[in-house]
């Protein structure tokens, strides 16, 4: 089955595209030019859905299944803070090196070290005549310090549960085997295979 990923962030794709090697996965912006995708919803899953329904229907072709993720970090000290806004927590054209040192010195000015924090991801899978959302989480501990240059995003700052390092410095196959997307996408493929 072909999958339309409604999503360019590089990270999100190379992750995506490891974890459903039995499908063929497709970023939408190698099909279409990238267009701007206005993110209003109040949770992971209005935005999950918003995305996967705007590339659904740029793509005008019936039978096609796109899918999108709308993840982030939310950090117990920062009161659940980036969550939704990960993505721009440091502005709108912000990088994520930009947003990761903004949520350490965010940490850093609460005066400790660490706080517990969780990965979610929702997936929407949008179909003709359907459409899907599922999560999953990942929990551990957010540090005040960037470390490894592995994954993506927020990950040189997170240390999963059970471990010692942090995402960045960790093996793929480690945050491949517990993250909040893998989890989402084991979901999303057992109503994958239904469709
Ligand atoms: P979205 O594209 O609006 O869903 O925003 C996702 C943002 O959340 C990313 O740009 C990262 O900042 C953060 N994020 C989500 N998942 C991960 C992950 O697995 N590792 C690190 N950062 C992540």
């Amino acid at each position: 089955m072909r999958l339309i990923l409604a999503t360019s962030n590089k990270g999100k794709v190379r992750e995506i595209k490891a974890l459903c090697e039995d499908f063929e996965v497709i970023a939408y912006s190698e099909i279409i030019d990238e267009f701007e995708i206005i993110e209003d919803g109040a949770d992971f899953k209005e935005n999950a859905l918003i995305k996967a329904r705007a590339v659904f229907n740029a793509l005008s072709e019936d039978d096609i299944v796109v899918i999108a993720d709308d993840s982030g970090i939310s950090i117990d000290i920062l009161d659940n803070k980036p969550g939704i806004y990960s993505a721009r927590y440091a502005g709108e054209s912000a990088t994520d090196k930009d947003n990761l040192y903004k949520v350490i010195d965010e940490i850093k000015a609460k005066k400790v070290e660490s706080s517990p924090a969780h990965y979610t991801a929702a997936i929407a899978i949008v179909t003709k005549n359907s459409e899907y959302v599922v999560h999953g989480w990942m929990y551990g501990e957010a540090i005040a310090k960037a470390v490894g240059d592995g994954g993506f995003g927020y990950d040189p700052m997170f240390i999963p549960l059970g471990y010692d390092k942090t995402l960045g410095e960790l093996d793929d196959e480690v945050k491949k085997s517990l993250s909040h997307r893998a989890k989402a996408l084991s979901l999303a493929k057992i109503i994958l295979q239904t469709l």
